[in-house]
């Protein structure tokens, strides 16, 4: 498939050495970002995802939310829409003024703040009751000081008794058995292939291809479950509890996505 429309990622002359957790804002540019919500197409990933943020959220008497990687705004929006007070926080410029566009689409003012995690609370005012990093994003991170930092800076921003809900692809399984995707929860487009074209411990390279023949990249780290979690532990979260494909139990290998749900008590 040629890669002809596709607007360039700058990952350089050789894409499988670009491991560098600042190289997002290249990967989200204005080319893949107008391509991001064919690729998880709003309606298909409302349904398959259901009421799973927005009942836990409820449950917890959650009110205000900190999505810190709105992308689009596709949680932000339903959130807003489910009554809660949302913050919408990404590091992207392109990605903030395609959120606050979807939002004004459907009648709503998304209140965004451009915001690198790294120094999250430097541009973010108050606390909230839930920090929200979904979408596979927080594998942006390449090394283990900025992941530090950011929960750090996650965890500081959270309400005493808040909860950071992060997701991440089921690295473990694609670093020791291989991909395979049962594509339905998260990128539900239509005719659009994903796939890491890349895997080794430090990086996972994976393709997006659109039925218009262009093709985007975004290199990720593949961060293994119970790393994450003891991460997370050491920062200071408690009760970290992670669910495999919106369910609480599972085969370790099953789930494309895994969910942390981690308590600042
Ligand atoms: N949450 C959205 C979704 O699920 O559709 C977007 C997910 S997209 C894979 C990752 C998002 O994280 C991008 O919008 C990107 O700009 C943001 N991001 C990556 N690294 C970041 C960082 N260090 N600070 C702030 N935002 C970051």
């Amino acid at each position: 498939m040629s890669s002809t429309a596709s607007k360039d990622q700058a990952f350089g002359p050789k894409p499988e050495e670009c491991r560098d957790t600042d190289h997002y804002v290249k990967e989200y540019n204005d080319g893949f970002v107008d391509k991001w919500d064919d690729l998880i197409d709003w309606d298909s990933r409302a349904e398959s995802e259901g009421d799973f943020f927005i009942q836990t959220l409820k449950e917890r008497g959650v009110k205000r939310i900190l999505d810190v990687a709105c992308g689009t705004g596709f949680h932000s929006v339903r959130l807003i829409e489910a009554g809660f007070d949302v913050v919408s926080a990404d590091g992207s410029a392109d990605m903030l003024a395609k959120a606050f566009e979807n939002g004004r689409k459907r009648g709503h003012i998304l209140r965004t703040v451009q915001a690198d995690w790294r120094q999250l609370n430097r541009d973010i005012n108050g606390r909230y009751d839930a920090v929200i990093c979904l979408g596979n994003s927080f594998t942006h991170l390449f090394n283990e000081n900025d992941r530090r930092k950011t929960l750090a800076e996650f965890y500081s921003a959270l309400n005493h008794d808040g909860v950071l809900i992060l997701d991440q692809r089921n690295y473990d399984s694609i670093l020791d058995h291989g991909y395979s995707s049962k594509h339905t929860y998260y990128y539900c487009g239509n005719d659009i292939s994903v796939y890491p074209e890349y895997v080794d411990p430090g990086l996972t390279r994976f393709r997006y291809a659109f039925p218009d023949d262009s093709v985007y990249h975004l290199n990720m780290f593949p961060l293994r479950k119970a790393y994450a979690r003891r991460l997370m532990r050491e920062v200071g979260f408690q009760d970290i509890q992670t669910y495999g494909d919106f369910k609480e139990t599972y085969r370790e290998s099953e789930p494309d996505f895994f969910i942390h749900f981690a308590e600042k008590k």
